[in-house]
């Protein structure tokens, strides 16, 4: 037997992940079928997405509309029951195509992009589950709108473009204690009354469980590293 995995196992991973995940939410007293694993494939060809939809997997996350359309429309076709999570910036020109592809948005995070979008179901007569993605960090570079501001944006989201939000998601800073994030989002989707919290990725899904997420984006935990 070799010291060196020939070929990264991304079923056995993604047990592994699941199991860990259950563990996470148990403890923290939630039920675990409530936290739904999105695995992100994002830069992995279908020969690396394959193996994970034979074990049964069915929802994954991608962050470019231009990629996913260049895997999922096949992967879909011959696996039904595939549900796809955009969770990259949208840019306003892509929203036709990324309503067209995916079932998910969680990254809503400006007017323009609620209008495009709104536009859009109605046009394909579609409902897309959405998030608004919140910039806990209050990051400059980031994407997200401020916590501040994310109860008028949601009022505008609902009241003025007629969209259903689902919940909140968020990215928390790369140097900072995530479980904070966590908390902090948790917290201001309650004060909103909305109950989707789309958080945590590889390296903290189970933090991110402990404080309540429903969705869990997880890539390299899954795949391997990109
Ligand atoms: C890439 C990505 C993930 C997954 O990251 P991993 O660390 O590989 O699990 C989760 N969320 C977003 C928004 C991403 O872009």
């Amino acid at each position: 037997m070799s010291d060196h995995a020939p070929t990264h196992s991304a079923p056995t991973a993604l047990a592994d992940v699941k199991a860990r995940l259950a563990d996470a939410a148990r403890e923290a007293g939630h039920d675990p079928s409530a936290i739904h694993l999105i695995a992100v494939s994002k830069t992995f060809g279908a020969d690396a997405i394959l193996p994970v939809l034979e074990a049964g997997h069915r929802q994954f996350g991608e962050n470019r509309v231009q990629e996913a359309k260049t895997k999922w429309p096949e992967l879909r076709a011959r696996y039904p029951g595939v549900e796809l999570h955009l969770i990259g910036p949208l840019q306003s020109n892509k929203t036709r195509e990324a309503v067209e592809l995916f079932d998910a948005i969680h990254t809503v995070d400006r007017p323009k992009i609620a209008k495009a979008i709104a536009d859009e179901q109605t046009r394909q007569g579609k409902r897309l589950k959405l998030f608004i993605e919140v910039n806990t960090g209050e990051e400059s570079q980031k994407a997200g709108v401020m916590p501040k501001e994310a109860a008028a944006f949601l009022a505008h989201c609902r009241d003025d473009l007629g969209l259903e939000i689902a919940g909140l998601m968020c990215i928390p800073p790369v140097d900072e204690e995530p479980a904070v994030h966590f908390a902090f989002l948790a917290k201001l989707a309650r004060d909103l009354g909305l109950s989707e919290l789309s958080m945590g990725m590889s390296g903290d899904f189970e933090t991110a469980a402990n404080f309540g997420a429903t969705y869990v984006r997880v890539g390299s935990a899954i795949f391997g590293a990109r």
